[in-house]
């Protein structure tokens, strides 16, 4: 899973340029920034490698593994200050 913050984004390209299997493209969308903001591709070869999330200048990509996605997605869920 890769998620875009598309607001943050100042359209460098440097993550599509940088993606060592191009798994990135730009998407159709213009962000508040008035850039095109990237997308996966349809059909990707993406690894998960996190070069794109370690190269954003702006902090606008997040990259959580397939098989992290659901121990992410409990934290997320935690209630602020709850126990585990
Ligand atoms: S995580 Fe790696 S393979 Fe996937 S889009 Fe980013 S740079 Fe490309
Ligand atoms: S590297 Fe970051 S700022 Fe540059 S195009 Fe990609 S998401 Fe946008």
């Amino acid at each position: 899973m890769i998620e875009i913050r598309e607001d943050w984004c100042k359209g460098c390209d440097v993550c599509i340029d940088r993606c060592p299997v191009d798994a990135l493209e730009k998407s159709d969308i213009l962000n508040k920034r008035g850039v095109r903001p990237p997308k996966l591709k349809k059909i990707n070869k993406c690894n998960y490698c996190r070069l794109c999330e370690l190269l954003c200048p702006d902090m606008a990509i997040t990259v959580i593994a397939e098989d992290k996605k659901e121990e992410v997605n409990k934290k997320l869920l935690r209630p602020v200050g709850g126990r585990k």
